[in-house]
């Protein structure tokens, strides 16, 4: 739990955006954790996300300037900017993920993943903590 008690107060809102700045988020909360997840999505797309309610965040792009990812229950919707490949944030879309979003937080300031308390979490198997 080390990591979980150096968490500091970050400025608000964490704001983020993807390398070439067609897709930006703001995130008004400041998330409990930085999480890395090592599903098998998280993986692959090497994202550090920051959780929150469709009302903390608020992200900002041109219509169709993300591509849409969906597997498994199809309950997430992953976005990636189309331009320049960069991971930025996932909505849910089905059942009990309505309402809930998460920012990669990759794209904040450096320094805002390891602020906030970076985190690991072992959602390939035990979805629990790895710290
Ligand atoms: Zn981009």
């Amino acid at each position: 739990m080390a990591e979980e008690e150096t968490s500091q107060n970050v400025q608000l809102p964490i704001s983020g955006s993807c390398h070439c700045g067609a897709v930006t988020y703001e995130m008004k909360v400041q998330p409990r954790f930085a999480v890395e997840c090592n599903c098998t999505i998280c993986r692959s797309l090497g994202t550090v996300w920051g959780h929150g309610s469709s009302e903390e965040i608020s992200v900002t792009a041109a219509p169709g300037a993300t591509l849409s990812y969906s597997r498994g229950d199809k309950e997430l919707a992953f976005h990636t900017c189309k331009t320049c490949g960069s991971s930025t944030h996932w909505e849910g879309i089905e059942g009990d993920s309505v309402g809930r979003m998460a920012v990669n937080l990759r794209l904040a300031i450096p320094g805002a993943v390891e602020a906030i308390g970076h985190r690991h979490f072992d959602g390939a198997d035990t979805w629990k903590f790895l710290d």
